[in-house]
């Protein structure tokens, strides 16, 4: 069986392992006959996998009994909604820090229900750069500061975490959850859409301070309410058991590989890798991050021109190197290199990128 090397920014590359160990289980779970695609949400087994799973995510957080970790449909799109109407009011609105199209977006959802503010935007700059501490305008009323902590498309990441006064910091970490180790405490509310760099698609995996979360607006139908998945341990409605399972064995992998610090040592091994890759090139590559807002998870480079970059493309398939090429508002390509990356697919790609130069300048 032949596999690539997976730079897709999601759904994304996942551990062999865990594929392997699905597999083994995939027609029966836990000897009970049927697959975990065809177990009720209620049988024990199933909330066994399910408490497991939120227990590791806290534990390699280093967060402890005053958060809960949710897991909610509707991708992190939907979380872009989710949080203004839970937390944002005309009188204390939400406060957007735009670093990105996602940020964007986030901040376009809270615009439409009029209760969103800019903080600070790199848009002038295309993206180039994630703002610096001294730019952000936080107003002192915001209901939270929301960042988005991993450009995904534009392969920029914040390297520091924002002082706010006092206002909570709520993030889309979507892309680089459990990448390295953070002061997770620092934030009051965290939402991963896990096919980046947790799962496959199908869950997000909410984490938020418990005093934040207990209680919604009695206004807000019920799926939309923090407190319904909160009260009822996210099995208020049937979850998306195959995806949590998912999250949970990747959860376990992170845990036996060593945790967020080990994860940290290799993630920053291939982005060096690559970015060196990068630098070396005499110009032939150009990244488009500034060097302190580079991304440890999606690195983002263009070439001379759009017809050496079709040929990069191709020649890097020829190579087993899938999923290269950058999305649209960038150009150029775009290498995800998330947890599952295994640096001999990032040394793969950087020896191939010095022959195709060498070959093509
Ligand atoms: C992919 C991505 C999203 C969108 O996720 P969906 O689950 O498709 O809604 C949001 N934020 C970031 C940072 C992403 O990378």
């Amino acid at each position: 069986m032949k596999r690539v090397y997976n730079f897709n920014p999601g759904p994304a590359t996942l551990p062999l392992e865990v594929l392997q160990e699905a597999q083994a289980e995939f027609l029966n779970f836990d000897n009970s006959g049927m697959s975990i695609l065809e177990i009720s949400h209620r049988a024990k087994p199933y909330e066994k996998i399910h408490n497991q799973t939120k227990a590791d995510i806290l534990e390699l957080m280093g967060l402890g009994e005053d958060y809960e970790v949710l897991f909610i449909q509707g991708g992190a799109s939907l979380q872009f909604s989710m949080v203004p109407l839970n937390f944002a009011t005309k009188e204390k609105p939400g406060s957007y820090v735009l670093s990105g199209t996602f940020s964007s977006n986030a901040y376009k959802e809270a615009e439409i229900l009029g209760v969103g503010k800019v903080a600070a935007s790199t848009k002038d700059e295309n993206f180039k750069r994630v703002p610096r501490q001294d730019e952000l305008k936080i107003d002192k009323n915001s209901a939270y500061l929301h960042i988005c902590n991993n450009n995904t498309i534009f392969g920029t990441e914040f390297h520091y975490i924002p002082e706010t006064d006092g206002v909570p910091l709520f993030a889309d970490m979507s892309s680089d959850f459990l990448s390295r180790p953070w002061d997770f405490k620092k934030f009051s509310l965290i939402y991963v859409g896990v096919q980046k760099n947790l799962g496959p698609a199908g869950v997000v995996v909410v984490v938020a301070k418990k005093s934040l979360i207990e209680k919604s607006l009695e206004t807000l139908p019920t799926m939309l309410r923090y407190d319904t998945f909160y009260r009822k341990n996210s099995l208020y409605n049937t979850p998306p058991a195959f995806s949590i399972y998912m999250v949970g064995k990747v959860a376990a992998w992170i845990k036996n590989q060593g945790g967020l610090a080990e994860m940290a040592k290799r993630n920053s091994k291939k982005a060096e890798t690559l970015y060196k890759a990068i630098d070396d090139s005499n110009g032939f590559y150009s990244g488009h991050a500034d060097k302190d807002s580079r991304s440890f998870m999606n690195v983002t480079f263009r070439l001379p021109n759009e017809d050496l970059e079709k040929k990069f493309v191709a020649e890097a398939l020829e190579n087993n190197l899938s999923g290269v090429k950058g999305h649209r508002s960038v150009g150029g390509m775009r290498a995800s290199i998330y947890n599952a990356m295994t640096l001999e697919g990032v040394e793969t790609l950087a020896d191939f990128m010095e022959k195709f130069r060498r070959q093509n300048s």
